[in-house]
């Protein structure tokens, strides 16, 4: 107790601090003032069943987003409240719950042909958000990319300036190239595998192959667009075909089998 409470103790006045009983909300420091009638040897207090008239209300998603700030502030679980036991904000066994429980809600949705995001829009079964949601996506993303782009500018421009391949800053880059060997072969496997993965879902989901709409032309694995583009090509190619193709190609196979006999494969 401090100096000052112990001068009030002497006249039977405690000072009461108001922030500790109603937090930061001095708009009910009134309701400890001392009872002036009573020469202040009471201490007037109102008791109130209900709430006070000057309760700050809050809006539970406001209180919730405090609590786990709180909570994650404070090292514990924003879920449950026990101290987390790996990096992130919940703990091990919240974050198999959580887990389990989106991929639930997302497969429930998808399966009723409904966008998971936001449980509104219908999708078609190839897609895996609305349009509406894809929009709002994109444009948080653009708004992180620019940023990132900035960031990823100067890092590149550091390691080139080091003679370092400039993706991972760790080995020389390849002869001719700007990034490493291992850094080539990873991009490269990774593209490639992004496109087998697309190309397997438009054939089992009978999209088009080309542009990948969820339509077909009869025997064909085309959407009607891409189908007549494709036609229009192919006619406009044997229109500007040279008359002597089957001569020019049947020189080049000669050329090629001569080549194959004076240098033989493997
Ligand atoms: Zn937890
Ligand atoms: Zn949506
Ligand atoms: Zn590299
Ligand atoms: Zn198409």
């Amino acid at each position: 107790m401090d100096n000052e409470n112990k001068e009030a103790k002497k006249t039977n006045i405690i000072k009461l601090n108001p922030d500790e009983i109603y937090g930061n909300d001095n708009s009910l420091a009134d309701e400890f003032v001392p009872d002036e009638e009573s020469n202040g040897t009471k201490r007037k207090r109102k008791r109130k069943k209900k709430a006070p008239e000057n309760t700050v209300y809050i809006d539970p998603k406001v209180r919730i987003k405090r609590m786990r700030a709180a909570r994650r502030k404070n090292g514990l679980c924003t879920y449950c409240g026990k101290p987390v036991d790996r990096d992130g904000a919940l703990c091990a066994a919240c974050l198999a719950k959580n887990a389990e429980q989106t991929k639930a809600r997302t497969e429930m949705y998808l399966s009723a042909g409904v966008c998971p995001i936001c449980g509104k829009n219908d999708i078609f079964p190839h897609e895996k958000s609305c349009k509406e949601c894809k929009a709002k996506f994109s444009m948080r993303l653009d708004k992180r990319m620019d940023q990132f782009k900035v960031y990823q500018r100067e890092r590149y421009r550091k390691f080139e300036s080091m003679g370092l391949c400039s993706r991972c800053g760790k080995r020389p880059p390849e002869e001719g190239k700007k990034w490493c060997r291992q850094c080539l072969d990873r991009h490269n496997k990774k593209a490639r595998n992004r496109r087998e993965d697309v190309r397997a879902r438009w054939a089992t989901d009978l999209c088009c192959m080309r542009c990948g709409k969820p339509e077909r032309v009869e025997g064909k694995k085309l959407c009607p667009d891409c189908y007549r583009a494709a036609l229009a090509a192919a006619k406009k190619c044997a229109e500007n075909r040279n008359p002597d193709f089957k001569k020019a190609w049947a020189e080049s196979n000669m050329r090629m089998r001569a080549h194959y006999r004076k240098f033989p494969r493997n």
